[in-house]
């Protein structure tokens, strides 16, 4: 059972459409050909050497990633330099690279959206909404992040113990990571009603979720400054880091082709190696 890199593309763009990515992105199919064929899928986070070895040894033709491996322009393939590795020992591998990035953010699979149906978010719409400049009269709503509301309020302290407990326990993770780097500022007491969640790094929507009223942003990334910003609005924040943010994006991706028909006998598979660089 072989199918084409383009059927697989076509597929993720069929939720994330690659017109919903940001002017600055890079997304897409990165390295390889569209009618390459393949049989093996590895999903990861970040392409990074130890990732494209790990795709090697599984035998997969097509690595699909979340963030782009190329962001500026390659000015040369010269083997001492850092940015071209990568890209060149995927073509010296025949290994295809394709990245599902901000369009992703925006679509079904999103971790924002993954991690607020976990913490049992009522209301849920984006935090931040993109329209399209032609709407369809069946699209959905779509944006960065979401906000929306617990059954009933819950102190700081309760709520994130618990929200800690059903990441390890809940399966959003396709591997068993360990919750390092997981910081909280704020209250413990403080009554929590409003939840905001950004994946990736959040700390540019610390206003756009104090405007919304949040009590809480969960979020990775987040710098001194804006940490005090939130406080000062009177909103607490969870800082569960990059990584640990947007690896359940990883398992909903998963899911969402395994499901597909069309990848029926295609074995796919996450990342075991692609894990958050902090201890
Ligand atoms: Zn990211």
């Amino acid at each position: 059972m072989a199918v084409s890199v383009g059927l697989v593309a076509q597929l993720i763009e069929k939720i994330a459409p690659k017109s919903w990515a940001e002017e600055w992105d890079n997304v897409g199919l990165l390295v390889g050909s569209g009618s390459q064929t393949i049989e093996r899928i590895l999903i990861t986070l970040d392409g990074t050497m130890e990732v494209v070895e790990e795709a090697k040894e599984f035998g997969a033709q097509l690595i699909v990633a979340h963030h782009p491996i190329i962001f500026r322009p390659l000015k040369n393939l010269r083997t001492d330099n850092a940015a071209a590795q990568v890209p060149l020992r995927l073509l010296q591998h025949e290994i295809g690279y394709y990245a599902a990035h901000t369009n992703l953010d925006q679509s079904i699979v999103s971790s924002s959206r993954v991690l607020g149906e976990l913490i049992g978010l009522e209301k849920m719409e984006p935090l931040e909404r993109v329209y399209d400049i032609n709407p369809s009269r069946d699209s959905e709503e779509r944006g960065y992040g979401v906000s929306g509301y617990l059954t009933r309020p819950q102190p700081l302290g309760t709520l994130w113990k618990s929200f800690l407990d059903k990441l390890k326990q809940s399966g959003v993770y396709s591997q068993p990571y360990e919750l390092t780097g997981v910081r909280l500022a704020g209250s413990l007491e403080k009554e929590v009603k409003k939840v905001a969640i950004v994946n990736g790094s959040g700390a540019r929507f610390v206003p756009k979720a104090l405007f919304k009223g949040a009590d809480l942003l969960i979020t990775g990334d987040v710098d001194h400054h804006a940490v005090l910003d939130a406080l000062e609005g009177g909103m607490a924040v969870g800082d569960l880091g990059h990584f640990l943010t947007e690896a359940p994006m990883l398992k909903a991706t998963y899911d969402y082709l395994t499901e597909e028909k069309a990848l029926q006998g295609i074995e796919i598979r996450v990342s075991s190696v692609n894990r958050s660089p902090w201890l």
